[in-house]
């Protein structure tokens, strides 16, 4: 398969991971079948359509001629081998517990095939506990008797759950008999400090002997004819140079004639992972690897169909993991499967395809979940009856995470023969995996992809082997570029369709230019209110959240909400926005900073709550590196958190700040001239819709003295809300008024006082203003109404800005003065989203 492009894309910086593009074109050479037909009367229907016209007119090549034979000397022999069978393969978590098992059994029950030959997992996590055994035994770490224990525990348990009787009491004895020898050969790996491969193969391998006994003795309970396969009494693999196996047909036909003469039954559940060697001892197919072992039984058995079943509803067009929009294919050709896992889908083992293509057995991925889905269908090529290849040209997309490029260049490599080998056998002798190389047309450079985990020794082996050549020239550069992921674009319609690269590279290109823009890529992957939530793992369209909200929201709860932003694996850096004005919500960003989440919040809730909680998540964001900003807390979009840290960053020294924090008492106050009184102004206010629904809540000053509370803090003085001395314009008879409209009906009757006081200022030329101060000089802060001059800028506001003025010891004579809209969502929000971008930057985006 030729490498089409290799390019290093740059992704965001944020994600600071780069994506090594790749297209692995199939060319549009179709593999001949070599299946010759009989008995498809009996093939099951498939999912999507498969290729009939094809099987009932078979090209027989020199290959079909061999297998007609085959199928021949079977026919003669005592194992019937054909579409009578039916495989299943039942993954981990699909015998993850007795329920499950149960559940595994009924779908074998009820699959009305002749024939049933059932390939097992182990119970889910099971294959790792045994790997971790020999680890700790290996460490000479005596724990291994402890996590053995564990093991014994988890099968028994599911057996008691599960078998009673004769089956329950030799399952039992045989899962003692299997315990002990564990036990003593996990002795002799602990005393010998070391585990040879074919000790760790045997003991890894117990998890299918377990499940397959267990599984086939609950079918019996049903009153089938059901037994159950060592598969190491059958396959035979021979073990490669590169620690993966072969199978040996032959020899692997050949025992199961012979096993099938002696165990004989319509249902056979068969371990899924092990083989013997040639030699007959215990190996195994290497990790993930019981679905190559359930293609291999299907080809041994000639099977009509292997069904492979697992936790999701079939092959996604992507890894639905790592991209939720991803959707279900119905058919995939066997080609694309087997690129579609190379590439790292590990719905399907890679080598799964080859041994049922070979005799053109259908694959079928179902979910153990959802009975209802119909699955994937693989199978051969779609065409229809013209013999035109239908289906998109891109079927779906995986990646291979974690791996190194690495670029050896130079002038001298140019027609040099065997340059080309002597990288590579560098590289073969540290034992690293070649994924993929790509040679540049001048010949001047060769690239290939390793695992990152093993690059480091791939360069040592290189600089070594080419010393010379890098003193002497002939070579410019190993370069190792870290950090890259393949991603694969796959789909057999592809080579035939021109402009598929195109469109491919063009939509990459597109990100990489929003991210040249912006350098910054944005996503929302959450939504919360107090009711509903929308969760997100590549991230919520925004032009249709509260669509979306209405059709996917689910109940809301902090803790799900909380863990589904920090769990996520894909996006790296996590901020929440608080856009309340909540206090239980304003206490959890202590718990959300520890967790690594950075926090955005115009909610004063937090910085003006009890001090110590304060200092402590202050204290808390400092030292964990994690961001806080709240810039919106006070005055809205207006800059005067940052001006105020801008100051005392550069080493200013704040002597007081003093402004006007609330629009509404500013709109107020403002209008509050002439012959009005004052019950007039907050009347026509509350008609506008300037003040709260209860004007009480802006005249009572405690929105102020919070913001006052927010800046003295910042300004290092260790002030409370609780001791601020805060002038309340609610007249005290009101202030136990029921409902707003009682207070609106009765303020008028205290109109009198506060037009006196205005009329006293004015006298004075004067105007009254209600303000917020914080005097670090006495270290103490108020809010009160006070007189200012006609000429001083608090005088000359209008509308409902704020303003705040700040003297320090560079701003002494004249004021730094910040003036415009303090309040409303659009300016509110401005502030939130600048506060968002200067994390961004804070995290590495270049300003
Ligand atoms: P089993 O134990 O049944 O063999 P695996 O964990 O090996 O199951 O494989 C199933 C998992 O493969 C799914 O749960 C899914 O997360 C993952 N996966 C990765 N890529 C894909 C894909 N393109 N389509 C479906 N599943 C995928
Ligand atoms: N149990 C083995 C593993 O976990 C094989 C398999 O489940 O495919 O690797
Ligand atoms: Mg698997």
């Amino acid at each position: 398969m030729p490498v089409v492009s290799l390019a290093k894309v740059a992704v965001s910086p944020a994600a600071a991971r780069d994506f090594t593009v790749r297209v692995p074109c199939i060319y549009g050479k179709r593999l001949a079948s070599n299946r010759v037909s009989f008995g498809n009367s009996r093939r099951p229907s498939c999912v999507g359509h498969c290729v009939r016209s094809e099987l009932q007119s078979p090209r027989v090549l020199g290959s079909a001629v061999t297998d007609l034979q085959l199928d021949n000397s079977v026919e003669n022999g005592h194992l019937p081998k054909g579409d009578s069978w039916a495989v299943h393969k039942f993954g981990g978590t699909c015998v993850g517990n007795s329920e499950r098992i149960k559940d595994v059994a009924d779908v074998v029950v009820k699959d009305e095939s002749e024939r049933k030959l059932v390939v097992v997992s182990a119970m889910a996590k099971v294959t790792d506990m045994m790997y971790d055994l020999i680890h700790r035994a290996q460490s000479r770490d005596d724990s291994y008797l402890s996590a053995l224990d564990a093991v014994l525990e988890k099968h028994r348990a599911t057996a008691l759950e599960l078998l009673d009787g004769d089956e329950l009491a030799s399952f039992l004895a045989r899962l003692h008999d299997d315990i002990n020898n564990l036990k003593a050969m996990l002795r002799a790996i602990y005393i010998a400090g070391h585990a040879t491969e074919s000790f760790s193969d045997f003991v890894v391998g117990h998890g299918e002997l377990w499940s397959a006994q267990m599984l086939a003795a609950v079918v019996r309970k049903s009153g089938l004819d059901c037994t159950w396969m060592d598969a190491r009494d059958v396959l035979v693999v021979i073990p490669t140079s590169s620690n993966q196996v072969d199978p040996d047909f032959e020899e692997s036909e050949k025992r199961l004639e012979k096993w099938f003469s002696l165990n004989s039954a319509k249902i056979i559940i068969a371990t899924g992972f092990i083989a013997s060697t040639p030699q007959n001892i215990p190996t195994t197919l290497k990790r993930d690897g019981s679905d190559f072992s359930a293609a291999i039984m299907g080809a041994l058995f000639r099977s009509h169909q292997l069904t492979i079943w697992t936790d999701v509803d079939g092959v996604y067009s992507a890894d639905p993991r790592k991209v939720s929009e991803a959707v279900i294919l119905k058919t995939l050709s066997y080609q694309e499967a087997w690129e579609m896992s190379y590439f790292g889908a590990n719905v399907l083992h890679p080598r799964t395809i080859i041994p049922v293509m070979k005799y053109n057995i259908p694959i079928v991925i179902r979910n153990i979940f959802n009975l209802s889905a119909p699955g994937t269908m693989i199978c051969r090529q779609i065409e229809d009856e013209d013999g035109y290849k239908l289906d998109a040209p891109v079927k779906g997309f995986a990646t291979i995470d974690n791996l190194a490029l690495v670029n050896v260049e130079g002038t001298g490599m140019a027609g040099v023969p065997g340059t080309a080998s002597a990288i590579f056998s560098a590289v073969k002798e540290v034992g690293a995996n070649v994924i993929m190389i790509s040679q540049a047309s001048s010949e001047h450079s060769v690239c290939f992809a390793v695992p990152e985990k093993e690059v480091k020794a791939v360069s040592e082996a290189l600089n070594s082997r080419f010393r010379q050549a890098l003193t002497g020239g002939r070579l410019s550069q190993i370069e190792i570029i870290p950090n890259c992921s393949i991603l694969a674009a796959v789909g057999q319609k592809m080579a035939s369709t021109p402009g598929v690269s195109a469109t491919f590279f063009n939509a990459l290109a597109k990100a990489a230019v929003l991210k040249e823009e912006f350098k910054i890529d944005l996503r929302v992957i959450g939504i919360t209110g107090s009711s509903k939530m929308l969760l997100s793992e590549s991230g919520i369209d925004l032009s249709r959240w509260r669509e979306l909200m209405k059709e996917e929201g689910e109940s809301a709860n902090m803790e799900k909400f909380t863990q589904c932003v920090k769990g996520n694996h894909f996006i790296p850096n996590a901020v929440m926005v608080d856009c309340t004005a909540d206090a239980d919500i304003a206490s959890c960003y202590y718990d959300w900073l520890l967790r690594g989440i950075h926090v955005v919040t115009p909610n004063k809730k937090a910085n003006s709550g009890p001090l110590d909680q304060y200092l402590k998540i202050r204290d808390l964001q400092r030292k964990s590196y994690t961001h806080y900003f709240y810039e919106a807390t006070v005055g809205a979009g207006l800059p005067i958190i940052s001006t105020l840290r801008g100051l005392l960053e550069t080493g200013d020294k704040i002597l007081r700040i003093e402004g006007i924090f609330s629009g509404t008492l500013s709109y107020l106050f403002n209008n509050f001239v002439g012959t009005r009184s004052f019950s007039e102004v907050v009347a026509e206010a509350k008609q506008a819709g300037f003040t709260e629904p209860d004007p009480r809540d802006d005249l009572s000053g405690t929105d102020v003295a919070r913001k006052v509370t927010i800046l003295a803090r910042e300004s290092g003085l260790k002030l409370d809300l609780d001791g601020l001395p805060v002038q309340n314009l609610v007249p005290k008879p009101l202030q136990a008024c029921a409902s707003a409209e009682e207070f609106m009906q009765k303020l008028p009757q205290f109109d009198e006082e506060l037009s006196k006081q205005r009329q006293e200022a004015e006298a004075s030329g004067e105007v009254l203003r209600y303000v917020g101060v914080v005097d670090a000089v006495e270290k103490k802060g108020t809010v009160e109404l006070k007189r200012y001059k006609k000429d001083h800028p608090f005088a000359q506001l209008s509308g409902a800005d704020n303003i705040i003025a700040f003297t320090t010891t560079r701003y002494k004579e004249q004021p730094l003065i910040v003036r415009g809209p303090g309040a409303g969502a659009q300016v509110t929000a401005g502030g939130i989203f600048s506060d968002i971008l200067r994390l961004a930057f804070y995290l590495g985006a270049p300003s």
